[in-house]
């Protein structure tokens, strides 16, 4: 079979939710049995997303292979299943560098460089190796933004081009845009993507299909009238209105046909989707059995999507636990000022990745907060770091411990800059990033978690420059924490890199060094979450015999 190009673009309003419905048009693809994979072409001039701020941008996603990309690249992978790659995430940025270089190399041979047909070219090339090299069946090709935007002209161009290389049947192109409602008249309004489907047409490229995204159903006349300016058959129109879980758009896209639709205009064979991941997850979230309410302590609090895949991987441990999970966002500066009664309320503290001085030390009062009374909790990267400064300064003894990242003159630097990053001079790529292995200690709550097999090695994604400084852990040892997980082969640094750390006498209490949400996915959510809401789910059960019993005594 031809590799097939499904090319996505967006109209009217950017972040209409278009990673979300592309995602879930991925999935019925992948639920037919396709190799399918997925490209995110961000027309921004940075190189990566690694240098753009997480509560402007929404959060930075790290791949295996350690690339810092946009966020809908963790959306296509908890979606389609697939683990992506550098490739999979093109800026604008990194074309012009690629010609540019080439240029000074010499390999235009004195030609005039330009953006048709050299970036254009050099677009084209992108997409295709997306293809090739992730030897896919179908690939979706979204270009962020919004069509009529200046930067997003040279890859429409060569969205234009490739129909004509590819051909008719292994091509097609999908228009996302938002279908405003109107309070006033109480009606849907098609003229924002009557324009915008003009605009495309203007580049020379003719939707096959279009997809709106609204509040609620359209109403079938809203949809014909559309299909009939856009030049689209009706069976080329579909609703994507808001679920009340993301988890059931794949199902609402499929029953009205997305899929078939896809068959017969890539010359596909007809194919029933296997659903039951998604429907079983929908009806967990529908009518959960319990309710556990988690605390994330953070900075970013107005700006849900800088933590993106962490709640994502909450929610797919709560499913895997049959718990609906409240999520509150605690801001750590407020926990400064001591006021910690705040954190009673909740069956589980979460302190997320992070980086900067701003609200570390009521992070590390709500660590400390947690040990002492018992409350689950669960450290990521940043979260085991002030784990370890809580327990060096109140239980070791190391008065002023701190990480070189927040006070440079600590009298105890227990967490450092790893010795690669000394000499590290740029801001972007240069942290710890991508898979790296962990080696789990036998006997640990960790172990029991991961299910490591007989290496005891699992593998999970990193993004930071600082680590528990190898010079602390056996006072840390002596006063009890338990290091039960390292990176395996560090030679020089005591038995390896600390990777994860709990304490015993404690229902739950577990750092990571990595970043376990970045691999959580519906069929198989992350370790540590899954075991952090078990554990939570006790407190919670725990918390209302309780007040059962007290009932029962007062009457
Ligand atoms: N700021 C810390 C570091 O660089 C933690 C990073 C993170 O949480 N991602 O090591």
């Amino acid at each position: 079979m031809h590799t097939k190009y499904i090319f996505i673009t967006g109209g009217v309003v950017s972040s209409l939710g278009k990673g979300i419905t592309i995602s879930s048009l991925g999935a019925l693809l992948r639920a037919r049995g396709y190799r399918v994979t997925a490209l995110k072409i961000d027309p921004y001039i940075n190189v990566d997303a690694g240098t753009m701020r997480p509560y402007e941008h929404g959060e930075v996603f790290v791949t295996e292979d350690g690339a810092e990309t946009d966020l809908d690249i963790g959306t296509y992978e908890r979606f389609l299943d697939v683990d992506l790659a550098r490739r999979n995430n093109v800026t604008t940025g990194q074309v012009y560098l690629s010609v540019i270089e080439k240029e000074r190399r010499g390999e235009y041979l004195s030609q005039t460089v330009q953006v048709i047909p050299h970036v254009t070219d050099e677009i084209k090339e992108r997409i295709l190796e997306v293809g090739t090299s992730n030897n896919a069946e179908i690939v979706l090709v979204e270009i962020g933004g919004t069509v009529g935007d200046i930067e997003s002209l040279p890859f429409l161009e060569a969205l234009r081009q490739l129909r004509f290389e590819l051909d008719r049947e292994n091509t097609l192109y999908l228009h996302v845009t938002l279908l405003p409602f109107l309070g006033a008249s109480e009606e849907y309004k098609t003229k924002p993507t009557q324009h915008s489907v003009a605009t495309l047409r203007g580049v020379g490229i003719q939707p096959d299909g279009i997809v709106l995204r609204s509040q609620s159903p359209v109403p079938e006349e809203a949809l014909r009238k559309i299909a009939l300016f856009a030049n689209i058959g009706e069976h080329g129109v579909f609703n994507a209105y808001d679920a009340d879980f993301v988890y059931a758009v794949p199902e609402v896209l499929e029953q009205q046909g997305i899929g078939r639709f896809v068959e017969q205009l890539l010359n596909l064979e007809r194919v029933t989707p296997e659903l039951r991941v998604w429907q079983e997850a929908v009806r967990t979230l529908r009518s959960p059995a319990t309710t556990v309410s988690i605390g994330v302590v953070g900075k970013y609090v107005a700006m849900p999507d800088a933590y993106l895949s962490l709640m994502e991987a909450l929610k797919h441990a709560g499913i895997a636990n049959e718990a609906e999970v409240e999520i509150s966002w605690v801001d750590a500066e407020d926990l400064v000022k001591g006021d910690l009664e705040s954190l009673e309320r909740y069956h589980g503290i979460l302190v997320p990745g992070g980086f900067g001085v701003r609200g570390i030390e009521g992070k590390v009062q709500a660590a400390r907060f947690a040990r002492e009374q018992g409350v689950p909790y669960l450290g990521i990267c940043l979260g085991i770091q002030v784990a370890v400064i809580e327990y060096a300064r109140h239980v070791a003894g190391l008065v002023g411990a701190n990480s070189t990242e927040f006070d440079p003159y600590t009298p105890f630097p227990v967490i450092d800059l790893m010795p690669e990053q000394l000499e590290v001079e740029g801001m972007g790529g240069t942290m710890r990033l991508g898979s790296w292995p962990m080696q789990i200690a036998e006997g640990t709550l960790l172990e029991t978690l991961y299910q490591p097999g007989p290496s005891g090695v699992v593998h999970e994604r990193h993004r930071h420059r600082y680590e528990v400084n190898p010079e602390y852990v056996p006072t840390l040892r002596e006063a009890g924490m338990i290091v039960s997980g390292v990176t395996p082969g560090m030679e020089g640094r005591g038995e390896g890199l600390v990777e994860a750390i709990e304490l015993p006498n404690h229902p739950f209490f577990i750092g990571v060094q990595s970043h376990p949400e970045f691999q959580s996915r519906l069929m198989r959510s992350g370790p540590p979450f899954r075991g952090f809401i078990r554990a939570a789910r006790l407190r919670a059960q725990a918390a209302s015999d309780l007040e059962a019993s007290n009932l029962e005594a007062q009457v």
